[in-house]
C-alpha cells in the first residue's frame, strides 16, 4: 500500500473554497465549516483517516484541497 498518512499535511485554498461543506460530509472527523463559512480543518490527518481525506478531495467541487508530503 502506499504511504502513511503520518506526515502528510492537508491544506485548503480557502480563496478557491466556496463553502459547500462537501468536504465535511465526507469526512466530518477532518473538515468543518467555520465561522466564516469555509473550511476549517485537521492540517495532519491522523493514520487510518485515508480512505475519508481521499474522498473529501474527490468530492470539493472546486479542487481547493491538497495533500502535500512532508519529509
Ligand atoms: S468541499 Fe471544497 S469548496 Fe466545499 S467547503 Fe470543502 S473545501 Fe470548500
Amino acid at each position: 500500500m502506499g504511504k502513511t498518512m503520518s506526515t502528510s499535511r492537508l491544506k485548503v485554498d480557502k480563496a478557491r473554497c466556496e463553502g459547500h461543506a462537501l468536504c465535511a460530509q465526507n469526512a466530518p472527523d477532518i473538515f468543518d465549516i467555520g465561522d466564516d463559512d469555509l473550511a476549517v480543518w485537521v492540517e495532519y490527518p491522523p493514520e487510518g483517516t485515508e480512505k475519508e481525506v481521499r474522498a473529501a478531495i474527490a468530492a470539493c467541487p472546486r479542487q481547493a484541497i491538497s495533500l502535500f508530503e512532508e519529509s
